[in-house]
């Protein structure tokens, strides 16, 4: 990071991200002051030569330029951070990794090229990841050297020094984009927004005004929106400069879009590219195999947007669409063993991300259950067409059954025996699908563990 050489500046939070900053903010020449409120994290930065200091106590922010937050940390909700409200009361300007990301743009490291870097940031409530990669791996396809970063892989101050016309795409969570004081994107993506994280943000609006910040006045040359909820409608609404301007490009899966301006739908598994009227290009969406599913569906006209607006050619995408493998734990399919396909959709840790799954295949052998969140499955009682049978695991496997009753199931425990079960009981043209609804710490270290633990049991059968 430059622009704080011999200056001193304080980093809150030294978990894997805030440690990252420390060290960037050293290598640029600063003078980053630590702090977290768990001795072993601090203990953990002093072995690494840091200097911690209680911020909260007399004088803390005497000399700090500027404090830096990690994205876990609330700020306002439920209650502030007692040491972010210490460098409120001294006046001392709070940021994160994300604000001096863009504030490094500003540097003459950035400002060399003849063709400048250009960076697309993507939020949205689902399907950020999933974009984010495909916009990259479409890049990569096309032969445009890019670099993905964010909420997604590597910190966004890990990425390197950029050269001729590269293009940086960041995953931003409203985490992220509610703190950062610089957001600057040339391309800025918003995918959906449903509740999500409300006790962070204050409730819906807090949450809603946390992602609009990508699109503050002076906002990003291009603006890819969905406009499916009327958050989105509202939102391109204020950016449009009138019918026809082409800063906004509107994207729905719901309808097909009429209007003057830049528009983007999906009906009937097909993907249409209206400008001004006149259809520019159509890709058919079916059968992509990383991209299963209506809600991938969405997340392909996004990154369509997003590369569009960047001036890459049709045809070029439709390619990089076809040879995206899909990201692992978001309905990935792990195997096809005599005709039975094997989906690992471990990221669907709420009953909302694992509808989408439902909806994507079909005879479904439907593995769930884990550290269900409030209401558990009430609300997937009518997404069971797609299910022949539910094999329940882990701590809720109770309360789903009772809330699934009328549909075959049956308690299984762990995901070994659901596994087994399900593969005996399959036919062909079936899907063992692992889209649990619920969370993995009853049984698991993360969503990426029971992932990968599905998939060893699979891979196992496999070799049977
Ligand atoms: P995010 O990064 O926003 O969490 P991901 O791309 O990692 O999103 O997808 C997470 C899960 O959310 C997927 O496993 C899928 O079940 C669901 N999902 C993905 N894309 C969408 C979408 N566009 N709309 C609704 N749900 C989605």
């Amino acid at each position: 990071v430059r622009g704080y050489e011999g200056r001193r500046v304080a980093v809150l939070g030294l978990g894997r991200s805030g440690l990252a900053t420390a060290r960037a903010l050293k290598a640029g020449g600063a003078e980053p002051v630590l702090w977290d409120d768990s001795p072993e994290a601090r203990s953990k930065a002093e072995v690494e030569g840091f200097e911690c200091r209680d911020l909260t106590k007399q004088d803390g922010f005497t000399g700090v330029e500027v404090l830096i937050v990690s994205p876990g940390i609330p700020h306002l909700y439920p209650k502030p951070n007692p040491v972010i409200a210490a460098a409120w009361a001294a006046q001392v300007p709070v940021d994160n990794d994300v604000g001096l990301f863009f504030r490094s743009l500003a540097t003459d490291e950035w400002n060399r090229f003849e063709t400048l870097p250009r960076v697309i940031a993507v939020t949205g409530s689902n399907g950020k990841s999933t974009t984010s990669a495909l916009i990259h791996h479409c890049l990569d396809h096309a032969g445009r050297p890019s670099q993905l970063a964010g909420n997604i892989g590597r910190g966004v101050l890990d990425i390197d020094a950029p050269g001729d016309g590269d293009v940086v795409v960041l995953e931003l969570s409203s985490y992220q984009t509610d703190l950062a004081r610089s957001l600057t994107p040339d391309i800025a993506v918003f995918t959906n927004l449903t509740p999500d994280h409300l006790d962070r943000h204050g409730g819906m609006g807090g949450y809603f005004a946390a992602k609009r910040r990508l699109f503050a006045e002076g906002g990003p040359d291009r603006a890819i929106i969905g406009v499916d909820e009327n958050e989105g409608a509202y939102l391109a609404n204020q950016l449009a400069e009138g019918p026809g301007d082409d800063r906004v490009i509107r994207v729905s899966v719901s309808c097909k879009l009429d209007g003057e301006g830049w528009n983007l739908f999906a009906r009937k598994g097909f993907l249409s590219e209206y400008r001004k009227g006149r259809q520019v290009a159509s890709i058919d969406l079916r059968n992509l195999p990383g991209l299963p599913g209506v809600h991938n569906h969405q997340n392909a006209l996004m990154a369509y947007g997003a590369l569009r607006g960047l001036g890459l050619a049709p045809r070029l995408i439709e390619q990089g669409f076809h040879s995206f493998a899909g990201l692992p734990h978001r309905s990935q399919t792990v195997a096809q063993i005599n005709g039975v396909r094997f989906v690992n959709d471990s990221k669907a840790t709420n009953a909302d991300s694992a509808a989408m799954a439902l909806r994507a295949f079909p005879n479904i052998r439907w593995i769930a259950g884990g550290l269900g969140k409030d209401g558990g499955i009430a609300s997937l009682t009518g997404e069971m067409d797609h299910v022949v049978k539910a094999y329940l695991i882990g701590h809720s496997a109770r309360e789903f059954a009772l809330q699934i009753s009328d549909v075959p199931h049956e308690i299984c425990e762990t995901m070994d025996i659901a596994v087994r079960k399900a593969a005996a009981d399959a036919e062909p043209g079936d899907t063992i699908l692992l889209a649990p609804a619920a969370a993995s710490f009853d049984q698991y270290a993360d969503f990426e563990k029971r992932g990968e633990d599905f998939t060893r049991l699979v891979e196992e059968l496999d070799g049977q």
